[in-house]
């Protein structure tokens, strides 16, 4: 595949309108998306979003109330219904799920008893083969690790072809280095099958480093959806800007050519289509953590004062209360530790473009 970028392509989903309710509550509401043939695509947000009923529609596991799914533009979900095991999606659950007396090589050919012996054996050892599992194929279950159990459920349940694998917080049973090792082998795999990629989680760095595209939803809602780098840098709404990483919202007044912060003036340019309609106004500007350079003041008229301190390794956060009681947050190399309480001149070190939000009050 060489295109990654999940703006191209063939829609292989689309989901149009769609709504779901239990009872009074509205667990997804009006969402429509597409999803293009070949792309891993996270539906990303907060517990109780509406991702996994998202996604369980899209297997077939529940109804819609309102909208329609299709398939390769075939209907799936509305007018008609068409069931589970009928649509060409295969799933991977968060527990795996895999058989407990079936061996690996019999729980990855579960699903192609309709498959003749021999085709069936070469599909099971090509898939073993693929999760690198292939002289693993007697183990049963208890004698797998949690990364090898979720290899075998995900050759599982790409054994029978399926256009569409869905994946639900296909990473949170795993401890965390292994996490990290096995996001990487299922971008791999799907990479190399071609399979389309639907997945489902709340953290958002798993999200941003493994998909072509995220939808961050929130209340049953899609807020946005895209490549994660124009997400994070370029996100259309302050709940899309603080789940997706660190944010702080520095108040600023837009002059001729500069806007006007507590910590000095941004070249109007470097905000992220400002429009004339804010001139003279005051706006909200995003700046991440790593964005804020603070060190001791020593003697100069400091600009706040650090008010937390967290050491996390090859870096260190901080949140400054600055002298107007607004809060900026920073993140450093380890290497230059200030401490709590410090007096601190503050930078914006940004060479990016910066987002931005109009007032509440605008
Ligand atoms: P989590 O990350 O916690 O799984 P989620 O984003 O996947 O959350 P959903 O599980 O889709 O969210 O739930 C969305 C909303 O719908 C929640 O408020 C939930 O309580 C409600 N809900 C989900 N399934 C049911 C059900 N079977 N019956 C009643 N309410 C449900």
């Amino acid at each position: 595949r060489d295109d990654r970028s999940g703006e191209t392509g063939t829609t292989v989903l689309e989901l149009d309108g769609i709504t779901k309710r239990y009872g009074p509550e509205t667990a997804v509401s009006d969402l429509s998306l597409s999803v293009r043939d070949g792309e891993l695509l996270t539906l990303l947000g907060p517990s109780g979003c509406g991702k996994t009923t998202t996604l369980r529609m899209i297997a077939g596991l529940e109804r819609p109330d309102e909208g329609a799914i299709r398939i390769d533009e075939d209907p799936v979900a509305g007018e008609e219904f068409v069931d589970p095991e009928d649509r060409d999606v295969g799933i991977v659950f968060q527990n795996f799920a895999l058989f407990p007396h079936l061996t690996a090589a019999e729980n990855v050919g579960f699903g192609l008893e309709s498959w003749d012996r021999e085709a069936r054996e070469a599909r099971v050892a090509e898939l073993l083969d693929l999760v690198g599992l292939a002289d693993h194929a007697d183990s049963t279950p208890t004698e797998l690790s949690g990364g090898q159990q979720q290899r075998i459920a995900l050759a599982r349940s790409l054994a029978p072809e399926p256009e569409i694998l869905l994946l639900d917080e296909p990473f949170s049973n795993l401890d965390v280095d292994l996490r990290v090792e096995m996001r990487e082998e299922v971008r791999r795999i799907l990479t190399e099958t071609g399979v389309t990629g639907i997945s489902v989680t709340h953290d958002q760095e798993e999200a941003m480093s493994i998909s072509d595209r995220v939808a961050v939803m929130s209340e049953g809602r899609l807020m946005q959806v895209g490549r994660p780098e124009a997400v994070f840098q370029h996100p259309e709404s302050r709940f899309v800007a603080g789940f997706l990483g660190h944010a702080s919202f520095l108040s600023g007044y837009v002059t001729d050519d500069l806007v006007e912060t507590e910590l000095g003036s941004v070249g109007r340019d470097r905000i992220h289509g400002l429009a004339p309609e804010y001139d003279r106004t005051r706006i909200d500007v995003l700046v991440r953590p790593d964005d804020v350079l603070v060190r001791p003041a020593d003697g100069e008229t400091a600009d706040g004062r650090v008010t937390y301190r967290r050491y996390l390794g090859p870096t260190v956060l901080y949140r400054v209360e600055l002298d107007d009681g607004e809060v900026v947050e920073a993140m450093h190399n380890h290497a230059q530790q200030v401490s709590l309480d410090t007096p601190v001149t503050v930078d914006l070190a940004a060479t990016h473009e910066l987002a931005w939000f109009p007032t509440e009050d605008h």
